[in-house]
């Protein structure tokens, strides 16, 4: 049962010894991905936090706060993740390397976003990280709000940079694994393959 949609990063790593794919993609979860997400995204958080409090704005960040717990157990966990083969894992929270332990209240989509739901993610980041850049501008705390910029151009590129290259959720906006990766990837996952192909995406066999 704890494979139920048979994809093959909940197998037996065994599988992996004679794969075309093996370290291409981060096909596993391990703690080093998890902390550098979470350390850099953390970094800009103290930074805006203790800005807008300067700011005078302090209670504000409560709706920021709000909007994490939206965005990420309810919103961005159903337009991005639940298309991702990290979330195809059974079980009731999600073991991956950025979104560690958010409740899994949808199931499983295994074909890729759509237009709207890319939309929709591109509207939730910039809600994400430009909510406390109001209001440093409001106080007027451009010190704060300049490194601020900086830290999300950071998050953003070693992301970009380091992770979209190699990672699952091959339909995301960000995401650039080569298309021989990616069909390499769908042959070896039957349920994940029948359902981007109903789609229209095709296999370059
Ligand atoms: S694509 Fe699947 S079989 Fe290949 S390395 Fe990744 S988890 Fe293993
Ligand atoms: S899309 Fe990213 S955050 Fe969401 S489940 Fe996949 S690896 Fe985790």
């Amino acid at each position: 049962m704890k494979n139920l949609h048979n994809v093959c990063i909940w197998k037996d790593t065994e599988e992996c010894n004679d794969c075309f794919i093996k370290g291409k993609l981060i096909c596993h979860f391990h703690r080093k991905y998890l902390f550098s997400f979470i350390g850099l995204f953390i970094i800009f958080v103290i930074t805006a936090f203790i800005g807008v409090i300067m700011a005078g704005f302090g209670w504000f960040l409560l709706g920021w706060v709000g909007f994490w717990f939206i965005f990420f157990e309810f919103w961005e966990i159903r337009i991005l993740c639940s298309h991702c083969p990290y979330y195809a894992e059974e079980g009731k929270t999600l073991h991956c390397i950025a979104n560690y332990g958010s409740l899994k209240l949808w199931k499983y989509h295994p074909e890729p976003m759509k237009t709207s739901e890319k939309i929709q993610l591109m509207i939730g980041f910039i809600i994400l990280v430009g909510y406390p850049l109001i209001f440093l501008i409001l106080g007027g705390q451009f010190i704060f709000l300049i490194i601020s910029i900086i830290e999300i151009f950071i998050f953003f590129s070693f992301l970009i940079i380091k992770r979209c290259g190699n990672c699952l959720n091959f339909s995301c906006p960000f995401n650039h694994v080569k298309k021989e990766v990616v069909d390499s990837f769908l042959k070896k996952n039957p349920v994940i393959r029948k359902a981007w192909e109903e789609t229209g995406y095709k296999i370059k066999e």
